[in-house]
Formats: structure tokens, C-alpha cells, sequence
């Protein structure tokens, strides 16, 4: 049985362990030092690396932990990563024999224009997903390298992964997503409901990740762009009814934008 465990790296970023059998693999080290003391501490070896895309604060650590460890590095073809030894692309399926898992590979540009997610339906009894900067606790990452219309297919595609999923996304951005999320759907209990759940745990230093696929459906505006509320907030900031959900997305996507 896999476990998983989050490490803290900067301001908000989550670098995840992938753990069994005294063996870890690590998702997005953009700092070698969080990675270096836990390997120290727990005397686990490191069997590879999983870069998400190309943003410094997902892979500033690689250098330092390849020169340290020579183990495999998989990450998007599409991207220029220094150490990267696996270049992958969407529908691929990776194998890390020392930790006896396999993860399937989903392409979800739009943040960056080769990002990738990692998904391992094994993990966790329900799966779990490892989306980098895509899909966040109630948002989703700045379009820098792709179209409104790619990051909305990318969000749908980690949509339709069975609702129970887990989602360890890198960024502990829940709390000021959901202020945004609450002036999209003034009117939604389950967004008012998690916003206090997310408050309550915050103010205790509790992670508000992982989160869900049932939980982003319910709450998560990027998710939501067919949702009468949604589309009508969307209209509101257009000037006239969105064409379509891409639309809708980028609509708000824009707003969320000048947001704060
Ligand atoms: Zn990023
Ligand atoms: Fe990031």
C-alpha cells in the first residue's frame, strides 16, 4: 500500500511523497532541502522523480537531487527540463517497480503548455491525482502558456476521473479561491459550508489538501461552467450570455484575475 505524505516548500507549495516499502518517490521537489532532511530523517530512499511542468518552484530542486541521486526523471515531453530522462505525454503509463505502482499520464495544458498530470487509480482504495498548477482547491492555475478553451478541456478531463478521487494539487490556494468562489455563487450552501470547513482548518495549520473530485464538482467555479449560477455570474462580467462553457471560463477566469 502506497502511502502518501505532503512535504511544505516557500510560501505555499506542497512537494508530495509517493512511499512504500522503505522506498519514495517525489512529486514537484522545487526545493531539494524539504526532500534532503526527510530522506535523512526517515532513512527511505529516493527511486525517482515526477516533474509536473517547467516552473521553478516545481523543479528548482532537481539539480541538487539528481547530483545526490541518480534515480529516473519523468516528466512532459513538450517542455525543456534539465535531468528530465523520461519524457512523457498524455495516455502514457510510467511504472515505479520500487514502490510497485503505476501511474497513467493526462495532458492538461493551459498553465504551461505541456503540463502534465499524474494519476494513479490504485492509490488510496478511490485513486489519486497529481495535477500541479491545473486544477487547485476551488480554482484552477493562470493560463500563462495556454487558451482559455485548453485549460477548460484540461480541467474537464480531470472531472471525469471518478468523483471519490483524490487531488493533491501543489499550492495550499483553497482559502482565497473560495472568497472568489462565494461572490461566483453567493447562493451555493456547498461553497458557504466549505468555505467554513476551510477556515476552521486553516486557523488550526491543517492542510486543506488533498481535496476531491465530488468535493471540486460541487464548489470549484472552473468546474462549474455549465451551472446556470455560474453562467449567469459569467453574463453579468460579459455584458451578454457566454456562447458556451469555454466562455463561461474564460469569463471568469478573467475576473478571478483582477480579483482581490
Ligand atoms: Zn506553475
Ligand atoms: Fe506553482
Amino acid at each position: 500500500m502506497t502511502e502518501i505524505l505532503g512535504l511544505h516548500a516557500f510560501d505555499d507549495n506542497y512537494i508530495w511523497l509517493l512511499r512504500a516499502g522503505g522506498y519514495v518517490a517525489v512529486v514537484d521537489p522545487g526545493d531539494a532541502a524539504p526532500v534532503l532532511a526527510y530522506l535523512e530523517k526517515s532513512g527511505d530512499r529516493l527511486c525517482a522523480i515526477l516533474a509536473t511542468h517547467h516552473h521553478g518552484d516545481h523543479v528548482g530542486g532537481l539539480a541538487e537531487l539528481l547530483a545526490r541521486f541518480p534515480v529516473p526523471v519523468f516528466g512532459p515531453g513538450l517542455e525543456n527540463i534539465p535531468g528530465v530522462s523520461h519524457p512523457l505525454a498524455g495516455g502514457d503509463r510510467i511504472e515505479l517497480p520500487e514502490i510497485a505502482l503505476q501511474l497513467d499520464i493526462i495532458a492538461v495544458p493551459g498553465h504551461t503548455r505541456g503540463h502534465i498530470a499524474y494519476y494513479g487509480p490504485s492509490l488510496n482504495d478511490h485513486g489519486a491525482v497529481f495535477c500541479g498548477d491545473t486544477l487547485f482547491g476551488a480554482g484552477c492555475g493562470r493560463l500563462f502558456e495556454g487558451t482559455p478553451a485548453q485549460m477548460q478541456d484540461s480541467l474537464a478531463k480531470l472531472a471525469v476521473l471518478p468523483a471519490p478521487t483524490l487531488v493533491y494539487c501543489a499550492h495550499e490556494y483553497t482559502q482565497s479561491n473560495l472568497r472568489f468562489a462565494l461572490v461566483v455563487e453567493p447562493g451555493s450552501i456547498a461553497v458557504q459550508r466549505r468555505s467554513e470547513n476551510v477556515a476552521k482548518d486553516r486557523a488550526a495549520g491543517r492542510p486543506t489538501i488533498p481535496t476531491s473530485i465530488h468535493s471540486e464538482l460541487e464548489t470549484n467555479p472552473f468546474l462549474r461552467c455549465e451551472a446556470p449560477a455560474v453562467r449567469a455570474a459569467a453574463a453579468s462580467r460579459l455584458g451578454r450570455v457566454p456562447a458556451d462553457a469555454v466562455e463561461t471560463f474564460a469569463a471568469i477566469r478573467e475576473w478571478k484575475n483582477r480579483f482581490q
